[in-house]
């Protein structure tokens, strides 16, 4: 069905990053009688793994569990540079045809539903040619990411403006940042920083990595030389499916026993890094986090690349605050000064729910802090939606393939049911609500006020935990007293 202002659509997309790209392909495999369009905002696909230039850039997540269920992982890395995903992203549209699904530089800045039409009005600006746009759907799938991609963070460092270096933020950074025999300040302790310092160590004279407080490390090795074996013995589909299970299992285990046994896994992950450092490396100062494990995410280190940075002294863990800059160095809280011809300020995201995108209901805005989510796919009262978010202590796509999987059924029944829409509600008053991202991480705490809740139980708290969520998305019936259908 078309008009001639408005486009209408079955199913409209927002964002072509892994969880757009992989909506599409659920909506190619599930429902393949629907229309559907992605409307992403950039030039490009691939969201995260197309913005991010910076050198070393990869994942910190095995690829078997960050790629998604239906396409297996075959390259022989487990753990991937950004180069490769963005390689499997392509591959994936291609195969699934997605190519002229997707509409590019398609800015969306407001979506109302309409409870007479009972359906979506997306509007936003094409930056290509100039001009506003307007879509009708009947279902919404939000696939925008999580965080701010105009800019990330950086503190309001004091004195910053004396400083006559370069000065930069990892998510802004391009080709022309010259980092040859350079002295470099990394700053920042989280996965961008101890991605990017091995890599600068290559090229660079020094790299320092200027922490305030230090974050838990774990040493993966890139490739899994029993995993490859099975790939080049069974077909890729059940090697995949083996290599799947064996990391989701291994990441629930290592996150509940983290969880129970703070102190022991604690200890575990300290004698693991040692053995890497140099003897006389301190590790209590910079390695030994005053929070619990996976309080914050874990960060990996790849075949102990920043270990032998800092055993081949090419790059210094500091530990400390940041009193003011200064011309050509930082002046630290202990006296200390870093002489730095480049400062990289690898200190973290904006977040961004829903890209920013307003949300009206029959033309009247809706504050999503104040809603709570369901099963960690649908906001509360929101009607014929989901918003695509995945797990922040496991691999994203695990939940985005579930939650596709499960919006498509959705559809589906609501076809053979001859029904209009649905909304997700809260008969009980008193479900008790909490922050919907259950990490300490500086940038959760940053955003907490712009985020929906969740509840303290089913349906409505998350469960970050795949096989929890596989069997309330894959098996349970739709029909759950909460989810009323028109
Ligand atoms: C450097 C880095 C490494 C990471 N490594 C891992 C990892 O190993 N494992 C892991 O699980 N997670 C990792 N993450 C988190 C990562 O962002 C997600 O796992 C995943 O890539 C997010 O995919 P996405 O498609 O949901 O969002 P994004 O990749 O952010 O893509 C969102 C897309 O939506 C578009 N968009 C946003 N708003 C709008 C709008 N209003 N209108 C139109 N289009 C819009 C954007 O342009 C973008 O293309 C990493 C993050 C970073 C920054």
């Amino acid at each position: 069905m078309k008009n001639s202002k408005n486009q209408f659509i079955d199913v409209i997309i927002i964002g072509a990053g892994i969880s757009g790209i992989g909506a599409a392909c659920h909506m190619r495999r599930n429902c393949p009688n629907k229309s559907f369009l992605i409307l992403e905002g950039r030039a490009n696909l691939g969201g995260t793994w197309d913005l991010f230039k910076y050198p070393g850039v990869r994942s910190d997540s095995d690829m078997y569990t960050f790629a998604y269920k239906f396409k297996p992982w075959t390259n022989k890395d487990t753990i991937s540079d950004g180069k490769n995903i963005l390689k499997y992203l392509n591959e994936t549209t291609l195969e699934f045809d997605l190519e002229k699904k997707i509409k590019y530089n398609h800015w969306i800045n407001e979506i109302n539903w309409s409870s007479t039409k009972n359906e979506w009005k997306v509007s936003g600006f094409d930056n290509h040619n100039k001009k506003p746009i307007h879509f009708q759907c009947k279902f919404l799938m939000s696939c925008t990411g999580y965080y701010d991609y105009s800019n990330g963070y950086t503190p309001n460092f004091n004195g910053l403006k004396n400083y006559k270096g370069n000065f930069i933020h990892p998510q802004k950074w391009n080709d022309d940042v010259d980092y040859s025999n350079k002295n470099v300040v990394v700053i920042g302790s989280g996965a961008t920083a101890i991605t990017l310092i091995p890599s600068l160590s290559k090229k660079a004279n020094h790299v320092t990595m200027l922490q305030r407080s230090p974050t838990y490390l774990m040493n993966l090795p890139k490739k899994d030389k029993f995993l490859n074996f099975l790939f080049r013995l069974i077909p890729s589909k059940f090697a995949h499916f083996i290599s799947r299970w064996k990391y989701i299992i291994r990441q629930i285990y290592f996150y509940k026993i983290s969880k129970l046994r703070p102190k022991e896994v604690k200890s575990f992950i300290k004698k693991e890094i040692k053995q890497f450092l140099p003897k006389n490396f301190d590790i209590e100062t910079h390695f030994n986090p005053k929070y619990n494990p996976w309080d914050e995410r874990i960060c990996v280190v790849v075949d102990n690349d920043l270990f032998n940075s800092i055993s081949e002294e090419k790059c210094t863990v500091v530990t400390d605050q940041i009193k003011c800059f200064k011309e050509n160095s930082i002046l630290l809280e202990s006296g200390k000064e870093l002489k730095a011809d480049l400062v990289i300020s690898a200190t973290g995201l904006n977040l961004k729910f829903m890209g920013g995108i307003k949300i009206k209901i029959d033309n009247k805005t809706i504050d999503t802090s104040k809603l709570v989510s369901y099963k960690g796919m649908m906001l509360q009262n929101i009607p014929n939606a989901t918003i695509v978010f995945g797990y922040t202590n496991a691999s994203w796509t695990l939940k985005i393939d579930l939650v596709c999987e499960y919006f498509c059924r959705i559809i589906n029944y609501m076809d053979k049911h001859k029904l209009n829409s649905f909304v997700t509600e809260i008969n009980d008053k008193n479900v008790e609500t909490e922050p919907s991202i259950e990490l300490n991480s500086g940038y959760v705490k940053r955003a907490s006020k712009i985020l929906p809740k969740q509840g303290k139980k089913y349906p409505w708290k998350l469960n970050q935990n795949y096989i929890k969520d596989m069997i309330s998305l894959k098996f349970k019936k739709i029909e759950d007293g909460y989810i009323n259908f028109k």
